[in-house]
């Protein structure tokens, strides 16, 4: 069947009203990857240890998820061109394929033998629509309707397209979205938030991305309005590893401290070394931390971690296997309808 990808086409966005000293630079080293939100999830997670069955991953297909953008903007024009989502998009499959070489060697050596060289996993895009709103504050949580739910064309949003086998990405200029109280942060703004697998095809699945987190193009900077300090912020080096990290939730993954987000939690994952804490911003590679009365070597190269973007390219055969086992293969795959190349 013939796809059909349609783009708006998006002239660049240009901060011609702002003055100079009210933006706010995020320097490169500055970390990217953080106020991240994994969605409570509904459902019981049914496979938090794996299943009888043997894994192997030379057994499987290729799997592709088609991928629907949904741009909610509040500046005059789109600050995501079409150049952008096929950045995005670039970025997605170099990560998920193993291709984003990074890091020092050392650190290459270090965790050589369990970086995935492949996941199998790959992204297509159908389709980006972009809508302007006013509306500056989302509820992405399922419960809770103080805000209105981006993911709803009745409430100003944009509605999603068949999420049992489709990708949602909602993409919000300086997205804000309360908490699972209700509560408005204080300040921050989130880079991104994800559903779990268990929700699949729920009316909340799905991933919504601040729009500054897209890749560079040839644009320079970007910027953002922030509604609830009303300061301009700006972002530059952006590589759209926020975004791979968010669809490793969206498949299964939980950060390297775990599930419980406490220190040295329990992430699920065999190969991941177990962490104290959220690795905000950049490392002299290699280092070590103390888990559980025992040093490890951290794994602050892998995208489930909050280090800065340019450090990121390692997802684990262990992590690999886990966003298999929760999403396409299995007695407790959760996103099988998704593959539009079902494994063997
Ligand atoms: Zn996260």
């Amino acid at each position: 069947m013939k796809r059909i990808v349609k783009i708006f086409l998006i002239s660049f966005y240009i901060l011609s009203c702002q003055k100079e000293d009210e933006l706010t630079v995020f320097e490169t080293n500055q970390p990217l990857i953080g106020n991240c939100k994994v969605l409570p999830q509904k459902g019981t997670e049914k496979n938090n240890k794996p299943d009888e069955d043997i894994f192997n991953l030379e057994n499987m297909k290729t799997v592709t998820i088609p991928v629907y953008f949904h741009i909610l903007y509040n500046s005059k024009i789109p600050q995501i061109t079409s150049s952008d989502i096929r950045a995005q998009m670039d970025a997605l499959n170099k990560a998920f394929s193993g291709k984003d070489h990074g890091g020092s060697p050392l650190i290459n050596v270090i965790f050589n033998s369990v970086k995935t060289k492949d996941t199998k996993i790959r992204f297509v895009l159908e389709e980006a629509e972009a809508k302007h709103t006013n509306q500056k504050i989302w509820s992405f949580w399922n419960d809770f309707k103080k805000y209105p739910n981006p993911r709803k064309k009745s409430e100003g949003g944009l509605d999603p397209v068949n999420p049992w086998k489709n990708l949602n990405i909602w993409v919000i200029d300086g997205l804000i979205v309360v908490d699972e109280n209700d509560v408005l942060p204080t300040s921050s703004i989130n880079l991104g938030l994800s559903s779990n697998p268990i929700d699949a095809g729920a009316e909340w699945d799905g991933i919504a991305i601040n729009s500054v987190t897209f890749p560079e193009t040839n644009r320079g900077i970007r910027a953002f309005l922030n509604p609830i300090s009303g300061k301009i912020k700006t972002m530059k080096d952006q590589k759209g590893k926020n975004l791979v990290h968010e669809v490793g939730h969206y498949l299964g993954l939980h950060h390297l401290i775990g599930k419980e987000e406490m220190p040295c939690g329990d992430d699920f994952v065999a190969d991941t070394p177990p962490a104290e804490k959220l690795h905000k911003g950049t490392f002299k590679l290699p280092f070590k931390e103390t888990c559980n009365g025992k040093s490890n070597y951290q794994m602050v190269v892998n995208y489930m971690d909050y280090s800065d973007e340019s450090m990121l390219y390692i997802f684990t055969k262990g992590q690999t296997e886990r966003m298999w086992r929760q999403s396409f293969w299995g007695k407790n795959a959760e996103r099988k309808l998704m593959a539009a190349t079902l494994p063997k």
